[in-house]
């Protein structure tokens, strides 16, 4: 392995251009090559052909896989675009529909936001994207990560794109010892000094496949690592060491009921108040989720019946705390207020996760 003496007096912040200059080649050429075909992503022979990466389709993959993997976001992306092939069919589009198309991918002030986005992105931009990084950043959903993503990619700007998986590269290229979250600002400080100007989109997409496919997590394979002879971490030898994370607190732990109405084969739902947890989607009737235990959970119901609990309480976990529901099921035979929504089978399937669990915890 090669380690310049340049690079190991210049460790601790940055890399000299010569070097700088090494690392963007070698890790260009081999994104051209073995960099990730997805049905959103422009390869560059492609790119180079003049095709153009669609925004609209970026911004999409970049939301939904914010959080989820690519196997499991890639059908709703589908989905999503054969329903609303453009940003201004997406701002038209009812929002339940959205949401409830949404359901599955979790984290749903996303979607709340990106239907929010398209009708900004509809009214205030004539339904084209706007193509600076700053103006991207206005846009409702849309952080510095995503702002800088679909400008590098659609528009050719030279942003810094710093996602997870840059974070892990970055931290071990350098052999950052500061842990996570304190280190966020410096790694991406460090991350603007190797990204390529010139070819701003494919970098930063090679960066991120080079953390997705390579320089994963837990084994790093670093004998077929464009950057091997780079790498701090690879020369010390623990690189899945990096990056260094803060001890994690345990999650607080929340406690609720939900209510399980059940008339003509069909459940009672209601909308959730748009702000907070799952806000805006249909949901089962329950309780507020609070710190203690519900010392009167059937204060909570939504009319008084023949409540039966569930044996099993539901365990759900959530970025920010763990939830505990204890469920209650009772069957009507007429429905005790003609206004409220009942949902058939169809629409059960599109509720969030935690409630679906609930269904289940009453066995429906
Ligand atoms: S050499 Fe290993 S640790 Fe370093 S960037 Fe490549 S895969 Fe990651």
């Amino acid at each position: 392995m090669h380690t310049s003496g340049l690079m190991v007096k210049t460790r601790k912040d940055k890399k000299a251009e010569q070097e700088i200059h090494d690392m963007r080649a070698g890790l260009l050429a081999w994104y051209d090559k073995e960099g990730r075909t997805l049905p959103w992503r422009v390869r560059p022979e492609d790119r180079a052909a003049g095709e153009i990466a669609d925004p609209y389709a970026v911004w999409l993959s970049e939301i939904m896989l914010q959080q989820t993997t690519v196997p499991h976001g890639t059908p709703y992306w589908h989905k999503f675009l054969k329903a609303f092939p453009t940003v201004t069919y997406l701002a038209n589009a009812d929002r339940e529909k959205v949401l409830g198309m949404w359901a599955g991918l979790g984290y749903y002030a996303r979607a709340r936001n990106l239907h929010k986005c398209a009708q900004m992105i509809r009214d205030d931009y004539n339904g084209h994207f706007p193509k600076t990084e700053a103006e991207l950043l206005e846009l409702p959903g849309i952080g510095p990560y995503t702002a800088a993503t679909i400008a590098a990619i659609c528009f050719g700007q030279a942003t810094n794109i710093v996602d997870g998986n840059v974070e892990r590269v970055i931290s071990r290229i350098f052999k950052v010892e500061e842990p996570l979250p304190e280190a966020r600002k410096p790694l991406r400080l460090l991350a603007g000094t190797l990204a390529d100007p010139l070819r701003a989109g494919d970098y930063g997409q090679a960066v991120m496949d080079l953390g997705a496919t390579i320089c994963t997590p837990r084994s790093p394979n670093c004998a077929i690592c464009p950057w091997d002879d780079f790498c701090l971490a690879k020369e010390k030898g623990t690189p899945e060491a990096y990056p260094r994370k803060a001890a994690k607190k345990p999650k607080p732990i929340r406690y609720g009921a939900a209510f399980v109405a059940v008339s003509k084969g069909e459940v009672l739902l209601e909308t959730r108040p748009d702000k907070g947890l799952l806000g805006g989607m249909a949901g089962l009737p329950g309780s507020e989720w609070t710190s203690k235990r519900l010392e009167t959970p059937l204060k909570s119901a939504p009319f008084e019946g023949d409540w039966i609990k569930s044996k099993r309480e539901v365990k759900h976990v959530f970025t920010h705390f763990e939830l505990r529901l204890q469920v209650y099921k009772a069957e009507f035979e007429t429905r005790p207020n003609s206004n409220q929504a009942w949902a058939d089978d169809y629409l059960l399937a599109g509720l969030p996760t935690v409630f679906k669990k609930a269904l289940k915890a009453v066995q429906l």
